[in-house]
Parts: C-alpha cells; structure tokens; sequence
C-alpha cells in the first residue's frame, strides 16, 4: 500500500491540501474544502493504508469507494500523457544477427541483416479497467502497447517498459525528437489494431474467473437437476404403480401425481432461468490511460526474401526493457515470434494468415484478401479478431 499512500499524497498536494507522513503507513491531511467536499473528509483527517492504523485514522484502500472518489479529484486529468525516456546508457546488442535469429522465426522466408541505428520511437502504452459481474465480481486494469514507428505489438514488453519508466525522471518531450521519433496513428488504424488485441487480452485476464464461474455454474446445475429429477422419478413410480388400479380414488390420485410431475418440470424451468440470470455475465471495458512515450532503441534492419520478392523490415531492440519486440505482422494480434510470408506483397502474418481456404483447400494471404477467398469467393473466416462480444 506504499504506493497508494504516495499516490494519495501527490494527488491531495496537487489539490492545494498540506500532507504529512505518519506511522504506519499513514498520511495527517489539512484539506480546503474542496477536497474534502469530494472525499468526504473532515477538514483535519488521518488517512491509514496498511494493515495497522494509525490512531483514529480512516482506513484507504483499493476496496470500497476510495477510488472514485480519487478519480472524481483527478477529473480528466492524466488521460493522455506524453513524455521521454531518458537516453539509454545501455549499451547496444554485441551480436545483432543472433538477436534477430531469436526475435523472429520465419517459416517461408529468409531473412538477412542489414544494418543497425540508434534511434528514437514512439510507444503507445494504452491502460484500460474491465469489470466482469456475474454471481462473482472481478475487475482490474490491463496494459496494452504498440510500436509506432515499427507498428509491433508490444506485448510482454509493456510490462516492462513500465516498470522501467516507473523508475526513470519525468522528462518533458523535446520537440526535434518527437519530429525523429515519427508521426503517431490515426484513429481508424488504431482501432484497428486495438480492437483484436483488447479482445484477447480480457478474455487472457478473465479465463481463470470464467473457469471457475462455469465449475459453479455447472455445480448448481447438477444439483438443481438431481433434484428435480429425484422428484419427478418418485411421482412417475407412483403413477406407474397406479396404472393397473382401477377406481374413484385411484384416478383422483393418477391427476394429482400427473399435476405433480408438471408442477416439478415447470418449477425446474424456473429455477434454470434463474441460475441463467444469476450467472449471466456482464462485461465492461473502459479506456483509462493512453501514455505516449518516446524511447530510444536500437533499430535492426533486416531483408525479407521470399521466391523472387525482397522487403527491407524493421525491428527495434529496447535497451529501457533490454528486449527485443515482436516483429512487425500485417495480419494477427503479432504477439508471438513466428511469421509467414505472403507471395505477392511479402506481408508478414500469423501462420494463420496463410491458411489454407476452409471451402476449398487453397492457401491465401489474409492480409492481401481480409474478407473472402481470391479463388472461390468463401469468407476469410478465421477466428483471430474475436470482438469483447464474443465473450
Ligand atoms: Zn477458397
Ligand atoms: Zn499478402
């Protein structure tokens, strides 16, 4: 909880409050009124954040409503963020070739090294809170990033870049470099790309929660229909047992066991419903942050050749994460290392990308043809750009 008491001490200081540390873990706030208006704090307030309290100290933490109110302070404020990285006293790769033999994997191509220049790009480091409701609740924030002047997907990297600006001085971004380090993407490319990759990020983070949602789910169930079963079981033996009785009595008990079977499915279709209902998912994803971050990098030329075609591509080494990025993919989330090579415009794709048409059998690129198949016409259809809905 260290950080979120230097957190709450930096935002209730931008605020106009005076803050003082206290033991433990605690912070002593003198807050204007307007801060306490929307932190619902008393004008001298003791703020606690670890385990122990200090003495009559409100306890802060993730739980509850802190963070709202938190980000009912901050406003718009910190959504969109530039900066710079320091220049990196890291010094570059020895042996670039054995990098690259381990930063990309051809399947259909080879590759040859063309030289290396250090260089400044932008990174966009995007963060977004999703919040999954079901018969559970889980929320959280993921980190997504791209390359802007190579267009990798960032992947693992993020994390790390992170954790390595975390530790860097705030630099203001000089104007020249943000000229070198290239234009940023448009709105469409950027969506683009974002979509896919947003989709397969929450589906990553929330597999563990949707696991053991569908093992309750299917738990209750079971019992639900055991029970109902067993009833309904008991009902029809005794109407089976009925079925050579003759008489008054006998019939007025042959309706009311008929009533009573039809009593219990129908109350086991209601209770279906509700178990439908209470683990009925609901899933929102809003955008948080966007970071804009310019960095230094080793820039790795390399020569795709593929039959009788040749494409010069780029790769940048990160000396801030000391990693090398995915390779740049025209088609897929690009997150892994493998890539396959198309004929006719030597795109770089997912080996899904060059699969072979579902309808009849012959290999296209995606990137060339994202919607139907060149030869006969099939859609394109492979799952590789699931939307949140699919969930
Ligand atoms: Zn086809
Ligand atoms: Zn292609």
């Amino acid at each position: 909880m260290a950080l979120l008491r230097e957190f709450t001490a930096a935002l209730l200081d931008r605020h106009g409050a005076a803050v003082e540390p206290i033991e433990p873990e605690g912070l002593e706030v003198l807050a204007p009124p307007p801060v306490r208006a929307v932190l619902d704090v008393p004008e001298m307030a003791r703020l606690g954040f670890g385990t122990e309290l200090p003495a009559g100290a409100r306890r802060v933490g993730l739980e509850g409503d802190w963070l709202e109110r938190f980000g009912l302070l901050l406003g718009d404020r910190g959504q969109w963020v530039e900066r710079q990285a320091p220049p990196s006293e890291v010094p570059p790769p020895g042996d670039a070739e054995r990098l690259l033999s381990h930063g990309l994997v051809l399947d259909n191509a080879v590759a040859r090294f063309r030289g290396q220049e250090a260089r400044w790009t932008r990174c966009l480091i995007l963060a977004f809170r999703y919040t999954a409701l079901s018969d559970e609740k889980r929320e959280g924030l993921l980190w997504l990033g791209f390359n802007l002047g190579t267009g990798a997907t960032l992947g693992e990297l993020v994390a790390r870049l992170r954790a390595a600006l975390a530790e860097a001085p705030w630099l203001p971004v000089d104007p020249e470099r943000r000229a070198r380090a290239g234009p940023g993407w448009d709105a469409p490319v950027l969506e683009a790309r974002l979509r896919p990759l947003l989709a397969h990020r929450v589906r990553q983070e929330l597999a563990p929660f949707l696991r053991a949602m569908r093992r309750r789910l299917e738990r209750d169930h079971g019992r639900l229909y055991a029970y109902h079963d067993d009833l309904r079981a008991q009902a029809l033996k005794k109407l089976a047992d009925l079925a050579e009785v003759t008489g008054d009595k006998a019939d007025a008990d042959r309706r009311r066991e008929t009533q009573r079977v039809a009593a219990i499915e129908q109350d086991y279709r209601a209770k279906l419903d509700d178990l439908r209902h209470n683990y009925a998912l609901n899933l929102t994803v809003a955008w948080v942050q966007a970071l804009e971050v310019l960095v230094p990098v080793q820039r790795l030329a390399l020569l795709v050749r593929r039959r009788k075609g040749e494409r010069l591509i780029h790769l940048d080494w990160h000396p801030l994460a000391r990693q090398m990025e995915p390779p740049p993919c025209d088609w897929g989330l690009g997150l892994d290392r493998v890539r396959q090579v198309c004929d006719d415009r030597l795109h770089l794709t997912e080996p899904a990308g060059q699969a072979p048409c579902p309808a009849c059998g012959k290999p296209f690129c995606r990137a060339c043809h994202p919607k139907t198949c060149p030869r006969c016409g099939a859609p394109a259809a492979v799952a590789v750009s699931p939307s949140i809905e699919d969930l």
